[in-house]
C-alpha cells in the first residue's frame, strides 16, 4: 500500500484544523510536538500537529480533513503501547477528554464508556457495584480504553475473564468513508445488518471476502491461546459460523488503522469475592511445563511465572526466592460472589495445588496467602520488575522487540530455555516473564541500543526469536501488545503471503486514501526505522506511570502537560525557557511523578533546574524579606492584627486587583481571589507563645528532640503548632525551637537555588546538635531530608545526609514512640468519621503508613480511607495563589472524593493541603492536622481522668 507523504507543512496543517476545531484544541507548539513525539515504545516520530478531541464531531471532522489533505491520523489514548503504534508524522488524534462512563447496567452487566477513560477509573467506579471490566493489563493504572480496545490489551487475568475483544459487546466507530457505524454482532438476517452494508459499502466488501476466503483464514488461524497479531479475521469466521457479522471484532485490535472508537459497550464480570494467590518455586525449568498443564485443570484466574534470570535480576534475596529456584510461579484462585461458599471452595482447591505440587521438586516449599496485604506481597517481585529494569544501568535499557510471543503454555518452559541459551550466548542479560497460563512471554533484554555491537544483537535476537516462535513452537508473535511498527514487518511472515494480502485488502477497503496510522500493524519498513537512539539513552523509560498521578495531567489530559512529557520537553536539545515557559512554569513541585517512578527519574526537579536558569525575580525578593525577621514579622503581624478589617468581601476584591499587577510578575495567572479563604494570621507567633522553648533564652537546657515548625505553624493562628508541641509534651518528649528558616520549597520553585542553599546552611547548622527534628509540615519535612540533594560530595553533603536521618514527621513520632499510640487510644473523643487526604510531599518523603496508624487509633474515630487519597489537592505550596483556577480544577476530584467518603473530619499534615481543603470544602467537614486531632483526644483524656491517675 502507497504510504502518503504531505506535503502540507506543519504550521498551515494547525492552521486548517484551527479554522474548523477552534484553537483550543489544536497545538503545534514546541513542547506539544515533543511531548507527542514519544509513547511507551522504542520509537520516536514528530506530528505535524495534535488535536485533543473532546466531541464525536471532532473526530470526524479530522478525519474528513485527513482524506481532503492526505495528512495522516493517529489517534491516542495513554500512549503507553509498547510498539509505536501511537506516533505518527502527520496529525495525533488525542482522545484523552474523551472520558466519561455514559451507562452502566448492573443487571445486565455492561457499561458503556468513552475512550479517554483510563481503565483502574472504570474499575474504581465499578467496585462500589461489585463488577469488574476483566482484562487487566499490568499498566491498568495509566492506560486507557480507547488503546485496550485497539491493541485487544490483556494481563494476567486474562486467564479466566479473557481478553478484551472477548470483553466487548459494540463499539462506536468513526470511517474514513464518512459516518459513524455501531460494531456490533449482527444476525445475518438482521434487517439492521443490510442497512448497515448499505450504508458502508467497505464492510459489505470485508463481509465477502472473508465468507469467499473462510477456509484459507481457519488454515492460518494461530494454535494458540492468545493473539493480537493481524487483523482478527478468524473472529468473523467464528461469527459467520454462528450466523452473525460480529463487527466489534474487526476492530478491537485494529490499532486505529481501520477507524476510530468514540464510544464501547463493554461486558463486565462479578469481583471475585475470595482470592488466593501461591507462589511456587521450581527447581528444574523442565518441570515446569508440566506442573502448568496440572495448574490449569484447577482454573486459576492468573498464572504467572519469572525466570532465573528475572529472580536475579529483582534480587532473590530481597524477595524471600530460594538460590536454587529455576522458575518462579504466580497462581491465582478465584470465586465469584455466587460460587457457594467461596472461602472453603477456594482452600480446597489450593490445598489440591499443594497436593499436585508435590511431585515436582520444589526449591521451597508452596506459600498461599488469602487475606489482602499477604496477597500484595506475594505480587511483589512481579511488581518488583519493572523498576528493576527500568534501573539496571545508565547505558543498556528494556528494550522491547521481541516482549510478547506466545506458544502452548506446556511448551512456555522450552521456549523459556531456548532464550536463556540464546541471549546467554549473546551474553545479554535479560528478563523473561509472562502469563505462563497462557503461554505469552514477555522477553525483555537489556541492551545499549546506541552501541553498534547491541544493535545488531537486537537485530539478531529479533529475526532468530520470531522465526523459531513460528516455525519450532507454531506460535505468534504477538499476544497482547500489539504488532505497532514494531512488529509490522514480520506480520506477513506470520500469517503467510495470502492471508497478509487479505489483511491488505481489508484495510484498503476501510482505508483507502491510507490515512489511518499508516506504518502500524501492516508495513514492510524495517523496526529498526525510527528507534530513538538519543532517548534510549536517557533515564526515562516513556512509560507513562507518572501521567496517572501528574495532577496536571489530569486537568489538562494532554502530553504537553503532563509528567511524561515535561521529560522530553526539559531534555530535548532544542528546548528553551521561552519556547516551553508555559508548561514548566505549569509544574505544581508535588513530587507525585519522583514517588511512582520505577525508573528513578525525578521530573520535577529536572523542571526546578530549568526554572533555576531563569529565577523568578518578585520571588526573590520576597524571600530575601522573609530571611530577615526583623523586616518581615513586623509587617505580617500588623496584617494579623488587621484581618478582621481587610479578609472581608470588600477589601478583599481591592486587595485582589491591586495585588494583581504585583503578582503578575510570578506568574501571568497569579492572583489572591476575594473569594479565597485565608489562613487566619497569628497577631503572636509560635516563637513568641513559646520562649522557653527557645534555645539560649533564660533557663533554657538544650534537649536532644528539636521541632521544625517551618513557616506556616509560626505565622499562621491553625493550632498545628501548638499541638505539635502539646503532643510530644504529653507523649514525655523535651523539645526546643531552635532558630530556623523556610526549609527552602518554595524558593526552589521559583528556581531561587542561592536562596535555597543560604536557606538550608542555615538550618543545617541549627539543627545539627539535636539527635531528633520533629517536623509537622509535609514540605518541610520532604525539603530536609532532601537536603543532600542540594549539595555536592563533601563535608556539606554529609552534613545534609546526617540532618536527613534525623528527621521524623510528627505521626513517625507517634506511631514509633513506644506505648504512644497506646496512649492516643487512651484518650477521650467523639470525632465521627475521619478520612486522610496524604500530602503529596509527606508521601514523596516516605511517610504513608504512620499518619494512617496514629489516626485509626483515635478515640471516638471511625477512620475510612477515601478514594484517591494519595492524589494531590492543588494546593501544593504556593500554587493557589500562582494558579488559583488550575488548582480549583485539581481540587475537584478531591472534593468527590471527600464528598463520597462522607467523613466529617479531613486530617493532613500539610498547612498548604490545609488552606486548599478550607477552600474548596468551605465548612463541609472540619479540616485538621493529624497532631491536632492527636493533641485533642489526649487533652480530653487528660480532663475526663481522675487525679492520681498517671498519663500512660
Ligand atoms: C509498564 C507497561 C506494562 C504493560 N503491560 C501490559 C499488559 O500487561 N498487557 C497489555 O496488553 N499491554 C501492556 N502494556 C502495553 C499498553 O499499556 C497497552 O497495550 C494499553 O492498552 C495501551 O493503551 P493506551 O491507552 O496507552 O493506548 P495508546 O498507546 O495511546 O494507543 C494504542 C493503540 O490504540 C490506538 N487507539 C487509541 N485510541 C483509539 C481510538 N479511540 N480509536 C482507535 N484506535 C485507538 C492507537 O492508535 C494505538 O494504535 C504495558 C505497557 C507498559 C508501559
Ligand atoms: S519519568 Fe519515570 S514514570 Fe515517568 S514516564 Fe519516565 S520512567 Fe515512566
Ligand atoms: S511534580 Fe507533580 S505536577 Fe510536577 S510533573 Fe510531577 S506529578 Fe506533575
Amino acid at each position: 500500500m502507497p504510504l502518503i507523504l504531505p506535503q502540507k507543512s506543519t504550521k498551515s496543517v494547525a492552521a486548517d484544523l484551527r479554522a474548523f476545531l477552534g484553537a483550543d484544541k489544536v497545538r503545534d507548539d514546541f513542547p506539544t510536538l515533543t511531548a507527542y513525539a514519544v509513547d511507551a515504545s522504542i520509537y520516536r516520530l514528530v506530528p505535524r500537529a495534535v488535536v485533543l478531541a473532546e466531541l464525536e464531531d471532532d473526530i470526524e471532522q479530522v478525519l474528513a480533513y485527513a482524506v481532503r489533505s492526505g495528512v495522516p491520523v493517529t489517534p491516542r489514548a495513554a500512549g503507553t503501547n509498547l510498539t509505536g503504534s501511537a506516533i505518527g508524522t502527520g496529525i495525533i488524534l488525542d482522545v484523552s477528554r474523551l472520558n466519561r462512563i455514559l451507562e452502566v447496567n448492573r443487571e445486565e452487566r455492561w457499561a458503556r464508556v468513552q475512550p479517554g477513560l483510563i481503565y483502574a477509573e472504570l474499575n474504581k467506579r465499578l467496585a462500589p457495584d461489585g463488577l469488574l471490566f476483566g482484562p487487566d493489563p499490568s499498566s491498568g493504572d495509566m492506560c486507557k480504553l480507547g488503546g485496550m480496545l485497539a491493541n485487544n490489551s490483556a494481563g494476567p487475568h486474562t486467564l479466566r475473564y479473557g481478553s478484551v475483544k472477548d470483553n466487548v459487546r459494540a463499539l462506536r466507530v468513526c470511517l474514513e468513508a464518512g459516518g459513524w457505524m455501531q460494531a456490533r454482532a449482527f444476525e445475518l438476517d438482521e434487517p439492521a445488518l443490510a442497512a448497515v452494508l448499505a450504508r458502508h459499502p467497505a464492510l459489505k466488501e470485508i463481509l465477502e471476502l472473508v465468507r469467499a476466503q473462510a477456509d484459507l483464514i481457519r488454515t492460518k488461524r494461530p494454535t494458540v491461546s492468545k493473539n493480537s497479531s493481524g487483523y482478527n479475521l478468524f473472529g468473523l469466521v467464528d461469527g459467520l459460523d454462528r450466523g452473525v457479522y460480529d463487527l466489534a471484532k474487526l476492530f478491537v485490535g485494529s490499532e486505529g488503522t481501520l477507524g476510530v472508537i468514540s464510544e464501547a459497550t463493554l461486558a463486565l464480570v462479578e469481583r471475585p469475592a475470595v482470592t488466593a494467590t501461591a507462589l511456587l518455586h521450581f527447581r528444574r525449568l523442565e518441570e515446569v511445563g508440566e506442573a502448568v498443564v496440572d495448574l490449569l485443570a484447577l482454573t486459576p484466574s492468573a498464572l504467572e511465572i519469572l525466570d532465573t534470570n528475572t529472580l536475579d535480576l529483582i534480587g532473590r534475596s530481597a524477595h524471600g526466592i530460594p538460590a536454587d529456584a529455576a522458575a518462579t510461579l504466580l497462581a491465582e484462585f478465584d470465586a465469584g460472589a455466587g460460587e457457594g461458599d467461596g472461602q472453603a471452595a477456594i482452600k480446597a482447591t489450593t490445598d489440591r495445588m499443594a497436593a499436585r505440587c508435590g511431585r515436582y521438586r520444589l526449591a521451597a516449599e508452596p506459600v498461599v496467602a488469602f487475606d489482602r496485604e499477604q496477597r500484595e506481597a506475594l505480587w511483589k517481585a512481579r511488581k518488583a520488575l519493572y523498576p528493576t529494569l527500568y534501573r539496571y544501568d545508565a547505558r543498556r535499557k528494556p528494550i522491547n522487540f521481541v516482549d510478547d510471543v506466545v506458544v502452548r503454555a506446556e511448551r512456555l518452559s522450552e521456549l523459556i530455555r531456548f532464550l536463556e541459551d540464546f541471549f546467554g550466548r549473546q551474553r545479554v542479560p535479560v528478563a523473561i516473564f509472562g502469563h505462563i497460563g497462557n503461554g505469552n512471554a514477555h522477553i525483555v533484554p537489556l541492551l545499549d541500543v546506541n552501541d553498534q555491537e547491541d544493535f545488531l544483537r537486537m537485530v539478531e535476537g529479533y529475526r532468530a526469536i520470531h522465526e523459531t516462535v513460528l516455525t519450532q513452537f507454531g506460535g505468534s508473535i504477538c499476544g497482547e501488545h500489539g504488532d505497532g511498527r514494531v512488529r509490522a514487518e514480520w506480520v506477513r511472515r506470520m500469517f503467510g503471503e495470502e492471508l497478509y494480502a487479505l489483511f491488505g485488502r481489508v484495510k484498503r477497503s476501510l482505508d483507502p486514501a491510507g490515512i489511518l496510522n499508516p506504518g502500524v500493524k501492516l508495513s514492510d519498513r524495517p523496526f529498526t526505522e525510527h528507534i530513538d537512539t538519543v532517548r534510549l539513552s536517557k533515564a526515562c523509560a516513556t512509560c507513562g506511570k507518572c501521567n496517572s498521578v501528574c495532577p496536571v495531567y489530569d486537568v489538562f489530559e494532554s502530553e504537553d502537560m503532563s509528567s511524561r512529557g515535561w521529560f522530553e520537553i526539559v531534555t530535548a536539545k532544542d528546548y528553551s525557557y521561552l519556547n516551553s515557559k508555559r508548561v514548566v512554569e505549569a509544574c505544581l513541585n508535588c513530587k507525585s511523578c519522583r514517588a511512582i517512578c520505577p525508573a528513578d527519574v525525578d521530573v520535577s526537579d529536572l523542571i526546578l533546574k530549568r526554572r533555576a536558569e531563569h529565577p523568578n525575580r518578585l520571588a526573590g525578593l520576597i524571600f530575601t524579606m522573609h530571611a530577615k525577621p526583623w523586616l518581615f514579622e513586623p509587617l505580617l503581624k500588623l496584617a494579623a492584627r488587621t484581618q478582621v478589617w481587610w479578609d472581608r468581601p470588600g477589601p478583599r476584591g481591592w486587595l485582589e486587583r491591586l495585588t494583581r499587577p504585583m503578582l503578575r510578575h510570578l506568574a501571568d495567572t497569579a492572583r489572591v481571589p476575594r473569594e479565597m479563604v485565608l489562613p487566619r494570621l497569628a497577631a503572636r507567633h509560635l516563637r513568641d507563645r513559646y520562649p522557653e522553648l527557645i534555645p539560649g533564652g533564660a533557663g533554657t537546657t538544650r534537649p536532644a528532640v528539636a521541632y521544625f515548625h517551618g513557616c506556616a505553624a509560626n505565622y499562621f493562628d491553625d493550632g498545628v503548632g501548638d499541638a505539635i508541641i502539646g503532643v510530644l509534651r504529653a507523649l514525655g518528649i523535651e523539645v526546643a525551637l531552635p532558630p530556623q528558616r523556610c526549609s527552602g520549597t518554595p524558593m526552589q520553585t521559583y528556581g531561587q537555588v542561592d536562596l535555597t542553599l543560604q536557606a538550608a546552611r542555615f538550618n543545617l547548622a541549627s539543627l545539627a546538635p539535636y539527635e531528633t527534628i520533629v517536623t509537622g509540615c509535609a514540605s518541610c519535612t520532604l525539603m530536609l531530608k532532601d537536603y543532600p540533594r542540594l549539595f555536592d560530595a563533601g563535608p556539606e553533603r554529609e552534613a545534609a545526609e546526617r540532618l536527613a536521618r534525623k528527621v521524623r514527621h510528627i505521626s513517625e513520632t507517634i506511631a514509633d514512640t513506644p506505648g504512644a499510640l497506646e496512649t492516643v487510644a487512651r484518650g477521650t473523643g467523639a470525632l465521627g468519621r475521619v478520612t486522610y487526604h496524604s500530602s503529596c510531599h509527606l508521601r514523596a518523603a516516605g511517610v504513608t503508613m504512620a499518619p494512617r496508624r496514629v489516626l485509626s487509633r483515635l478515640p471516638g474515630a471511625d477512620y475510612v480511607e477515601m478514594q484517591d487519597a494519595d492524589r494531590c489537592a492543588g494546593g501544593a505550596g504556593t500554587y493557589i495563589v500562582k494558579d488559583y483556577d488550575t488548582g480549583q480544577k485539581i481540587f475537584a476530584r478531591k472534593h468527590r472524593a471527600i464528598e463520597e467518603s462522607r467523613a466529617d473530619i479531613v486530617a493532613t499534615s500539610c498547612p498548604a493541603c490545609m488552606i486548599q481543603l478550607n477552600n474548596g470544602l468551605r465548612g463541609r467537614a472540619r479540616v485538621a492536622h493529624v497532631a491536632q486531632l492527636v493533641h485533642e483526644a489526649l487533652s480530653a483524656g487528660a480532663a475526663d481522668r481522675p487525679a492520681g491517675v498517671p498519663r500512660t
